[in-house]
C-alpha cells in the first residue's frame, strides 16, 4: 500500500462507525491513530488492523488532557456512546466526551494545527417540527428530558468547534450524521435495527415502540463514510447532513426486517421513550451540491449484507 504520509487521529476508533471510518482512511494510505476507552467500541471491529504498519491503538479516554507525539494532521472526533440506552446508562459521560472531550480535542488540534472534523448528528434537531430537516433549522430539543444529555452535548460540540473556528482560526468540519446502519453495530445496543434483527434470528417477538408511525431514514455504513471523507477534505466549515432520505415508519421496518429473515415472529407494540421523535429525514441539498454527494446503497441491499453480518456473529 502506498502511503500518503499524513497522519489522522479518529476518536471512538472501536465503535462502529469510527472502526469504519479507521479502514477507510487507513484503505486510502494514512497513518491512522484509533482512540478509545472502550466503554462502548470494541477491540473486535479493529482487529484486524492491529498489524498494518499504519495504524495505532491508544487506549484513552477523551475527557482527560490527549497527547499525540509528533505532526496531526486530521482529527475526526467520534467518541459517544451514541444509542439511546447507552446514553441513558452513562448520562454524565455523554455529557463529558461532547463538552470536555471536544474541548481537549480542539486544544490539540490547536496545538498542531490539525483540522477538525465533528460527528454531530440529526438529534440536535430533536422531534423536529420542520420536515425534512435542513441545516438551518435550529431544532426542537427538551434539555432535561432523558435524550437532551446526548442532544445538548453535540449542540455544544457545535458551538464549540464554530467557537474554535471563529476565534482562533482553526479549520473545523461539521457532519451531521442521521441513522446509519450495517455490520458491527452492537446486537445489544437497543436501536430498532440491531433489535429486530437479533428477534427474528433468535426467534422472538419484533418490539415496535409505540405505534410504530414514527419514521426514520436509514443511511448504509459505506454511504456515510464516503460523504464524511468527501466533507474533511472539502473547504466547507458548515454543517452538512449526511444520511439516506429515504423516509420509512418503524412499522414498515420491522416488516420488511421480517420478510427480509423469513421470520414466524409477530410484531409486538410497546411503550414509545420519552421525547421519542416523531419524523425523521435529512435534507442532504447542501451534501449533493458541495460534495457531489447522495447514497448509493439501497436498503434492501443494505440489510441484506448486514443481516449475513449479525447471522455469523450470532452462528446461525
Ligand atoms: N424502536 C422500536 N423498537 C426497538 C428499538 C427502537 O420500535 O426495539 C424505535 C424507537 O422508539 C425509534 C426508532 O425505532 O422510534 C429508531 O430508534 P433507534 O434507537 O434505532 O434510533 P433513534 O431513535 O436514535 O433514531
Amino acid at each position: 500500500m502506498e502511503l500518503n504520509g499524513k497522519k489522522v487521529l479518529i476518536t471512538g476508533g472501536a465503535g462502529f462507525l469510527g472502526s469504519h471510518l479507521c479502514d477507510r482512511f487507513v484503505k486510502e494510505g494514512y497513518h491512522v491513530i484509533a482512540m478509545d476507552n472502550l466503554s462502548t467500541g470494541s477491540l473486535k471491529n479493529i482487529e484486524h488492523l492491529f498489524p498494518l504498519k499504519n495504524f495505532e491503538f491508544y487506549f484513552h479516554d477523551v475527557t482527560k488532557f490527549v497527547h499525540i507525539p509528533g505532526k496531526l494532521d486530521y482529527i475526526l472526533h467520534f467518541a459517544s456512546p451514541a444509542s439511546p440506552i447507552d446514553y441513558l446508562k452513562m448520562p454524565i459521560q455523554t455529557l463529558k466526551v461532547g463538552s470536555l472531550g471536544t474541548h481537549n480535542l480542539l486544544g490539540l488540534s490547536k496545538e498542531k494545527s490539525s483540522r477538525f472534523l465533528i460527528a454531530s448528528t440529526s438529534e440536535i434537531y430533536g422531534d423536529p417540527d420542520v420536515h425534512p430537516q435542513t441545516e438551518e433549522y435550529w431544532g426542537n430539543v427538551n434539555p432535561i428530558g432523558p435524550r437532551g444529555v446526548y442532544d445538548e452535548a453535540k449542540r455544544f460540540m457545535e458551538a464549540i468547534t464554530m467557537a474554535y473556528h471563529t476565534f482562533h482560526g482553526i479549520d473545523t468540519r461539521i457532519v451531521r450524521i442521521f441513522n446509519t446502519y450495517g455490520p458491527r453495530m452492537r446486537l445489544d445496543d437497543g436501536r430498532a435495527l440491531p433489535a429486530f434483527m437479533k428477534q427474528a434470528i433468535e426467534g422472538h417477538d419484533i418490539t415496535v415502540f409505540g405505534d410504530g408511525s414514527q419514521t426514520r431514514s436509514f443511511c448504509y455504513v459505506s454511504d456515510l463514510v464516503e460523504g464524511i471523507y468527501r466533507l474533511l477534505l472539502s473547504d466547507y466549515v458548515y454543517p452538512v447532513n449526511i444520511g439516506n432520505p429515504n423516509e420509512i415508519t418503524i412499522k414498515q421496518f420491522a416488516e420488511e426486517i421480517i420478510k427480509l429473515t423469513g421470520t414466524k415472529q409477530k410484531i409486538v407494540y410497546m411503550d414509545l421513550p420519552t421525547d421519542d421523535p416523531k419524523q425523521r429525514q435529512p435534507d442532504i441539498t447542501k451534501a449533493k451540491e458541495i460534495l457531489g454527494w447522495e447514497p448509493k446503497v439501497d436498503r434492501a441491499e443494505g440489510l441484506k449484507i448486514t443481516y449475513e453480518h449479525f447471522r455469523k456473529v450470532l452462528n446461525k
